[in-house]
């Protein structure tokens, strides 16, 4: 996409290609169910506050962490190599929704407090899942964002629960999700009185099984010429393979993304869940640094326009 010569990434366009009445006149129509997530005048951008991180600003926000917290170990190496190399939030999950029953499903209780335990030696804030509408008390006890899971994203009872306490929401786009569920899933957020919401891109389900699941970078791309709301992307999970994860996640930042979730341990080949798809701390940080002409980039590109947004409210 090119502007009068210039590189544009698509989370600067305002309002879409056909500016915010193209975006009224076209989008609102065909999501006429989801009309509070999508763009409007005077609501360009939904910034989600979490902690001292700003979700959906001029900061691109990257989360890392394990699939699983496995242990005290594993999960305060993996906070503090993931902090150092620029994350800002711990990923990690204590409840683990698996493709097969007889996988580890996660420690509980016991993984929420290791979770509490790296927040507190690293300041970094903690993204983990809740997979049923009564571990959502004890998980927010604990989160700073609570994740909705791919096969959690149509559970409307989960939703408004989580909705309910007030933390920012993670809502990752179900696997079998189309654009108009996925948004309808984070109306559902919405209407329980909460706004934080950050939709998440994790890959879906095609008739091509060469990877785990099919990355759909356009989705990234039109989410954030519809949605107000912060879009991230899931390579790890999009993809399966762990060579697969750098590229997925440059093209992520070049779709428009405003922060990646990657799964990183310090033992991939021995991780309890996703060992596959899952960063070594070398390869996270070659990752980090393949990243950065991308989200210079991006930067290069916000003064353009808080300047267009200026002209916007004066004019
Ligand atoms: C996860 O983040 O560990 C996870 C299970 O993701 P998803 O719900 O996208 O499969
Ligand atoms: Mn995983």
């Amino acid at each position: 996409m090119s502007s009068g010569g210039t590189l544009i990434l698509p989370r600067f366009v305002a309002g879409g290609e056909n500016g915010a009445d193209g975006v009224q006149s076209k989008w609102h129509d065909r999501f006429a169910e989801t009309p509070d997530v999508l763009k409007g005048p005077g609501h360009e951008q939904t910034i989600v506050p979490v902690l001292d991180i700003e979700i959906g600003g001029d900061e691109f926000v990257t989360m890392a962490g394990p699939c699983s917290v496995e242990t005290e170990f594993q999960l305060m190496a993996t906070a503090h190599h993931v902090r150092r190399a620029g994350a800002r939030i711990l990923r990690g999950g204590a409840f683990k929704p698996r493709s097969s029953p007889y996988s580890f499903q996660g420690l509980g209780l016991e993984g929420l407090k290791m979770l509490a335990h790296a927040r507190q030696e690293t300041g970094l804030a903690i993204v983990t899942e809740a997979m049923s509408e009564c571990d959502v008390p004890l998980v927010a006890d604990y989160a700073d964002i609570l994740q909705i899971g791919s096969r959690s994203m149509e559970n409307y009872s989960l939703l408004e629960a989580a909705a309910r306490t007030g933390k920012p929401i993670l809502l990752k786009r179900g696997m079998v999700a189309t654009i108009e569920d996925f948004l309808r899933a984070a109306q559902v957020v919405l209407d329980n009185g909460n706004a934080n919401v950050i939709l998440c891109e994790r890959g879906i389900r095609t008739f091509d099984t060469a990877l785990r699941n099919t990355f759909d970078a356009a989705a990234i791309a039109l989410l954030k010429q519809i949605s107000h709301l912060p879009v991230i992307a899931d390579p790890s999970h999009a993809c399966g393979h762990r060579e697969m994860v750098p590229p997925l996640s440059r093209i992520a930042v070049a779709a428009g993304a405003d922060g990646l979730i990657v799964e990183v341990h310090p033992n991939p080949d021995k991780a309890w869940s996703d060992a596959e798809q899952t960063l070594s701390f070398a390869e996270f940080d070659d990752m980090m640094a393949s990243l950065d002409p991308y989200i210079a980039l991006r930067a290069a590109q916000i003064p353009a326009l808080n300047r267009a947004r200026a002209m916007e409210s004066v004019g």
